[in-house]
């Protein structure tokens, strides 16, 4: 298993934070002092050194504007971008796994996408809540972005054609800082009324899918959504290079463990993060079964198991 945050990002934040202002004091002291014992030779020395210094700044500056993950359970990610552009995915921020929904909803104030994979409540979950505050962009197909203006009370006006797509399909957006490319997935997609509506039949959603979210200067992240493994999982691989595998392993609605460790070796990612488990007692599957999984099945993928409310610099 393999702890992403343990990264040369972390060791160099804590250098800029902690030592920065005291080294530079330490720098310009010192050069005051040979200034007067040997000019020239001191200043070339310092001069390097503070090049270097400098140097290390920017390199950590840039590396903090890189890609955060953050984990909110269930199948519910904030990804926000070296631009600073936040995408929300299957934000079911209030699950029962997260103690924290209800403020980490609160603390959501920007977004500019919100990525479903299919119409089933805990996917769909804080959407509207969140598009309504944010004015944030519906991501789906167009049979499930229909059905959730009609009846998902999703706003019409944030579920145009220019972010809607269907299986295959890849959307450039955000200024073509983020594609999304449309992939399959073995699932169904009703979408449920908002609670308190008087027809309590549900919709169809369209078919369910997954996202492969490549992102200009960062990661490129493959979202299941709900699914079984299917050998065309391949293909995904084989057209991109998947750096993170959002993977469900919770068994009963989707695939378990030993079928997701399957769908990891035809995707062959680098990292792969178990998500939808755990949730409800009835998703059994664990990250230890999957680990184990992985490991007899030969898959090359490092196992990445976050806590929720944990948040990745990838
Ligand atoms: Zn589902």
């Amino acid at each position: 298993m393999l702890e992403l945050d343990v990264s040369p990002r972390l060791l160099t934040a804590s250098f800029t934070q902690g030592n920065e202002g005291v080294k530079a004091n330490r720098l310009d002291n010192h050069i005051r002092y040979n200034l007067t014992t040997d000019r020239n030779k001191t200043m070339r020395t310092r001069f390097f050194a503070f090049a270097l210094l400098l140097s290390l700044l920017i390199a950590s500056t840039a590396h903090a504007a890189g890609t955060q993950l953050t984990w909110y359970g269930h199948a519910a990610f904030k990804i926000t971008t070296p631009s600073g552009k936040v995408l929300m995915l299957d934000p079911w921020i209030t699950n029962p796994a997260n103690k924290n929904g209800a403020a980490d909803l609160a603390g959501i104030t920007k977004a500019d996408l919100i990525l479903i994979t299919h119409g089933h409540f805990d996917h769909v979950g804080d959407s509207v809540a969140i598009a309504n505050l944010t004015g944030a962009k519906l991501v789906a197909t167009g049979d499930l972005a229909d059905a959730l203006v009609a009846y998902g009370g999703y706003p019409k006006a944030q579920a145009g054609m220019d972010t809607q797509g269907n299986v295959g399909g890849e959307l450039s957006l955000l200024g073509g800082e983020v594609k999304v490319l449309f992939v399959p997935a073995i699932h169904s997609s009703a979408v449920s009324p908002p609670a308190g509506s008087l027809n309590t039949d549900p919709h169809s959603g369209g078919n369910p899918g997954g996202f492969v979210i490549s992102i200009a200067g960062g990661p490129t992240i493959y979202a299941t959504g709900d699914t079984d493994e299917f050998s065309d999982m391949s293909l995904i691989g084989k057209a991109h290079k998947i750096d993170v595998m959002l993977c469900c392993i919770g068994d009963h609605y989707t695939m378990g463990p030993v079928r997701a460790a399957d769908a990891v070796k035809l995707v062959g990612p680098r990292y792969v993060v178990p998500i939808h488990y755990g949730t409800f007692p009835i998703l059994t599957g664990t990250p230890a079964e999957f680990g184990e999984a992985l490991k007899k099945n030969g898959s090359k993928a490092q196992m990445t198991v976050m806590r929720v409310d944990q948040t990745l610099n990838l």
